[in-house]
């Protein structure tokens, strides 16, 4: 099926216009300045492609020179959304230098056919190879959306690759803006399917990466950056099924720092904070991958040493206790000393045991250790646990 090109023209135009003012009126209502690239981007686009439709009714550097270079502008701002969704320094200069670069040429060019063909659709080619880079570096950190600009960008390339052939091929007259054929066809139709997936891959991220932060927030504890307590009970659900399924060993510590209340009174609650915040920094220095630290609640720490047996938890919890003890905090100039105390249960979790009833054992081991003197790690085993 053949189109009327101009009529696509007005097509894209008008889908991009419509996207760009939706992106628009998002980005300012809640002060998104990576929906605001991209709405700009759209706006662009949708310029470009209004250029395009006035090709043989308007001077040649508008419908040619200037579409082009605004669908160069396009591709930068899309660039540019790109890098501020993922929270990196936009690198403008070098972005936004490439659209001038594409009016200047154009400008130079603008008589030739086949010279200027080339060179839009070479220069357009770079950037889409570009957003394709872009979009696939750190890809590992991102959810899926990154996937839609990818295709997106390589959908461009197909595009803009076609015209690239026609000219290589001497048939660059077929693909001019007025005429109307199946090749022009297939080649203006991409671009209505790559502003939607430009548009809709940026938005994504965007929400993406709002969603992990949140989900951050959520989990994390404001003062340590540690596991929260909903957190550290989540991954306490997940270590027990899965101990319980392979049968192996799960160690389960609550560390509870002794006589803060003391450092708190003696140094004031500043220090308190910052005495919590190195005993997290120390701890997890010394854990292994797959171990949990969390905050369960004012100065007491639940850890879990999944596939640790006894022997292995009690000698890394000591170790722990002595390395704290060895360094001190820094507030103020000064060094505050700290010790705790760990209650600890350890074994291959049955059918009866759950979480609260682990968490309750392991804290009869820590109220032993410290009736027993505190700066001590007591295994609940040895309370018949
Ligand atoms: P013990 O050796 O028996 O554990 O004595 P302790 O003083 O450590 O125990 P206790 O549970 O009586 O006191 C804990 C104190 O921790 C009380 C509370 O004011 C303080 N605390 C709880 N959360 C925070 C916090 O976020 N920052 C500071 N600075 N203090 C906190
Ligand atoms: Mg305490
Ligand atoms: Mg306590």
């Amino acid at each position: 099926m053949i189109a009327h090109t101009p009529t696509l023209f007005a097509a894209v135009a008008l889908v991009a216009t419509i996207l760009a003012f939706c992106l628009l009126l998002v980005g300012q209502l809640n002060r998104r300045d990576n929906l605001l690239l991209t709405g700009y981007g759209l706006l662009a686009h949708a310029l470009a492609y209004v250029c395009y439709t006035l090709y043989g009714h308007a001077p040649l550097w508008i419908s040619y020179g200037l579409g082009n270079s605004l669908l160069s502008l396009a591709l930068a701002f899309y660039s540019a959304s790109l890098f501020r969704v993922r929270e990196q320094r936009v690198p403008w200069r070098s972005i936004f230098v490439i659209p001038f670069f594409m009016l200047a040429g154009l400008m130079l060019l603008l008589d030739t056919l086949e010279p200027r063909m080339l060179l839009a659709s070479l220069v357009l080619m770079l950037q889409c190879s570009l957003i394709l880079c872009w979009a696939r570096r750190r890809a590992e950190h991102q959810g899926r959306a990154h996937l839609l600009l990818m295709i997106g960008a390589l959908i461009s390339l197909v595009g803009l690759g076609m015209r690239v052939l026609a000219v290589v091929f001497g048939e660059a007259a077929e693909m001019r803006y007025d005429t109307s054929n199946l090749k022009q066809t297939i080649s203006v139709s991409i671009g209505t399917v790559t502003v939607m997936m430009y548009a809709i891959g940026l938005v994504l991220m965007a929400k993406e990466r709002s969603e992990s932060r949140l989900q951050h927030l959520a989990l994390r504890d404001v003062l340590t950056g540690t596991y929260n307590r909903r957190a550290i009970l989540e991954r306490f659900a997940v270590e027990l099924e899965r101990a319980r399924d392979e049968q192996s060993e799960l160690a389960v510590a609550m560390i509870d720092i002794d006589h803060f209340k003391r450092i708190n009174d003696l140094h004031g609650h500043l220090a308190g904070d910052e005495v919590l915040c190195h005993c997290v920094r120390q701890l997890q220095q010394r854990l292994r991958q797959g171990d949990s630290l969390g905050r369960y609640g004012g100065e007491e720490f639940l850890l879990l040493l999944p596939r640790t047996d006894r022997e292995g938890a009690l000698g890394a919890l000591q170790g722990l206790r002595e390395a704290i003890a060895r360094s001190p905090a820094r507030f103020a100039g000064g060094d505050i000393e700290l010790r705790f105390s760990v209650g600890l249960w350890c074994g291959v979790p049955g059918p009866h045991h759950s979480i609260a009833s682990l968490i309750a054992q392991a804290d009869a081991a820590l109220y032993q250790a410290k009736a027993g003197g505190r700066d001590a790690v007591r295994m609940a085993a040895l309370l018949g646990g």
